[in-house]
């Protein structure tokens, strides 16, 4: 698994393409999930996050995935669970005080960090850890609230037009005319 995860942060750049395909196709599956309940595709969906994310990244499923901000290594596999750096204790070449053996996953970040177009996250501050979603998908919470951040989006800005042309006419009729009725959308009756 230790090796899956060198080879990981060597690829960073190719799973964050592939990482952010992945989360339009979920976020467009947003009508399906909804339909089918959140609740009942969470289990199947962590089923698989754990699968596939344990071979490549050794993910503990904390629920709150940063491998984006983190050059694809996770930081759960610091003996100390570091969410924002390294302690002061790493050794010479970059490796871990407590497990001699295995590379610092904070200079592994750095790493892997260098290599991805939104490697410049590292820099960001991650909150604590919320032990309370432990186990749960990642990918399904973020997906489901980015597809909730659009909708609202889509919402008011139909919201914003419906409401700006009857006050444009209001005001000025000439911004915001009626449009003329198409020839084909008048009653035959009339015409006749
Ligand atoms: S940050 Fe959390 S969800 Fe992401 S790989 Fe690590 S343990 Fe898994």
């Amino acid at each position: 698994m230790y090796r899956a995860r060198l080879f990981a942060i060597r690829h960073a750049a190719a799973f964050e393409w592939i990482y952010q395909r992945l989360e339009r196709l979920m976020i467009a599956c947003d009508p399906v999930f909804a339909r089918i309940g959140y609740e009942r595709v969470e289990r199947p969906i962590a089923l698989v996050e754990r699968g596939v994310k344990g071979v490549l990244f050794d993910c503990k499923m904390c629920g709150q995935c940063v491998l984006s901000s983190t050059g694809m290594s996770c930081p759960m596999n610091c003996p100390k669970e570091l969410r924002n750096g390294p302690c002061g204790g790493v050794r010479p070449g970059g490796y871990c005080e407590v497990k001699p053996w295995m590379r610092c996953v904070w200079a592994l970040a750095w790493d892997g960090s260098s290599r991805m177009k939104g490697g410049d996250k590292i820099r960001e501050v991650l909150p604590p850890v919320d032990r309370s979603l432990k186990g749960s998908s990642s990918w399904l919470r973020v997906s489901r609230e980015k597809a909730a951040r659009l909708r609202e989006a889509r919402e008011a800005a139909r919201t914003t037009i419906a409401q700006a042309f009857p006050g444009a006419r209001a005001n000025e009729p000439a911004v915001a005319p009626l449009a003329t009725e198409p020839a084909s959308a008048v009653n035959r009756e009339q015409r006749q």
